[in-house]
């Protein structure tokens, strides 16, 4: 079976809904889940919506809210004309969920992290409904299904973690037995629910990991990650004019590339597949025709230098002020702190007598980790940082590095802090 997997972008309109329902056309002949973003910007929206609601601006929550509802309307009548029927019933439904919701929040001036997900849920309730409504308008055999009733996560809204166990089971014992040949099982990516039935989201950008989640479980012949690029590129083109197409990535690559801030895909998107060797094709959408990149085993044959940056980077010097030697006592009372704390390290190196960190730490995190060690240590931070990361990098890139904050090399990998724009 096939696990296919379509982001915002490829279903922002009614042309684009088309263009997703021939390519389902096209794989037919395999049993197919196909998991879908939020249309468009969709998911940026209704985030807006419920801030516009917590800062009680009603006037303006309620025009932000006929904005979202005017915009799928929109794609409903071009797809459906005359004939939603059900379709719409199901939209308008949403629509009052939202408004209720939102009402709820102009009400109490209180938004949990658990009414964002609620909230911005109905991006992908919204946009699965539509696609698979038209599949069935079309005379296919198409079942829409629920997310939330099978990705079964803990409550840490906004970046919920899978309860494997469970959500396997429901994956297998629900999906399992509906596959077949000729028939698309649509359902949405991003949303899962907690076991008491609480909405809840896997992290902004988290449909990919969707349907990684699905791919492993169905253990399927591969997953199909369908963009509007032509595949994974070798540098982001509006930072490098000489960009090529990698067609093969290993999984180490990938899942490197996508830590280091390759956006192509989620990170977390590969340990699933790669835990069952299930290949993964990043397609263009709007070329069926091209190959992609596959990211499997398989490394490629000749090596491509990639370039990857992630911004907003801080750096850490950490000095005990004692002199004492940086040993595996100070190392653990540091990440004790650096993990109560809640800091993302993507580099470390230590010397005799100090540590040095590239972290992604919002301000307020920063300011905790720093009173936490104050007491025993010398701390100096710089943030708005790049980490630089280059992959197969040759000999000539190491002139790159030259009066980086920090600098580390293995094998084939160069990673740098700078400061530059
Ligand atoms: N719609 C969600 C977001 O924009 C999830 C996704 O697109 O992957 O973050
Ligand atoms: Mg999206």
């Amino acid at each position: 079976m096939l696990v296919m997997k379509f982001g915002g972008a490829s279903v922002k309109d009614a042309p684009s809904i088309r263009n997703v329902a021939e390519i389902i056309a096209h794989h037919a002949a395999h049993p197919m889940l196909v998991v879908i973003s939020a249309s468009g910007k969709t998911t940026n929206h209704l985030e807006e919506l419920a801030f516009l609601a917590k800062s009680n601006q009603e006037e303006a929550t309620f025009r932000k809210l006929g904005n979202i509802r005017t915009y799928h309307q929109a794609i409903l009548d071009e797809l459906f004309g005359e004939n939603a029927g059900t379709v719409q019933e199901k939209v308008n439904n949403f629509f009052k969920e939202i408004k209720r919701i939102v009402q709820g929040i102009l009400l109490l001036e209180e938004f949990p992290p658990r009414t964002y997900d609620r909230i911005v849920s109905f991006g992908e309730l919204l946009s699965t409904t539509i696609v698979a409504g038209y599949l069935q308008h079309q005379q296919k055999d198409c079942l829409w299904v629920d997310a939330r009733e099978l990705v079964k996560t803990d409550a840490n809204y906004q970046a919920a973690n899978v309860i494997w166990s469970l959500t396997s089971k429901n994956i297998q014992e629900e999906i399992g037995p509906q596959l077949q040949p000729g028939r698309s099982i649509i359902t949405q990516g991003f949303i899962g629910s907690t076991i008491s039935g609480k909405t809840t989201t896997l992290g902004r950008e988290g449909s990919d990991y969707t349907a990684s989640i699905f791919a492993h479980c169905l253990q399927a012949e591969k997953l199909m990650v369908w963009k509007d690029v032509r595949g994974i590129l070798n540098a982001d083109p509006r930072l490098r004019t000489d960009t090529i197409k990698i067609d093969r990535l290993s999984y180490e690559e990938a899942v490197e590339m996508t830590f280091y801030g390759a956006s192509v895909i989620h990170p977390k998107t590969i340990k699933p597949i790669f835990n069952k060797q299930i290949p993964l094709l990043v397609k263009c959408f709007l070329d069926v025709h091209e190959d992609g990149t596959r990211i499997s085993e398989d490394v490629n044959p000749e090596p491509i230098t990639s370039y990857i940056v992630k911004k907003n980077q801080t750096f850490i010097h950490i000095k005990p002020k004692d002199f004492s030697f940086m040993d595996e006592r100070l190392m653990q009372q540091i990440f004790n702190h650096v993990y109560k704390s809640g800091l993302k390290v993507n580099l470390v190196q230590t010397t005799a007598i100090s540590m040095m960190l590239c972290v992604d730490a919002p301000e307020a995190i920063m300011e905790e980790f720093k009173a936490l060690l104050l007491d025993d240590f010398v701390i100096e931070t710089e943030s708005e940082l790049k980490l630089f990361t280059i992959m197969n990098f040759n000999i000539r890139d190491l002139k790159q590095a030259q009066d980086a904050l920090m600098v580390q090399q293995n094998e084939n990998k160069l990673y740098f802090v700078k400061r530059e724009k």
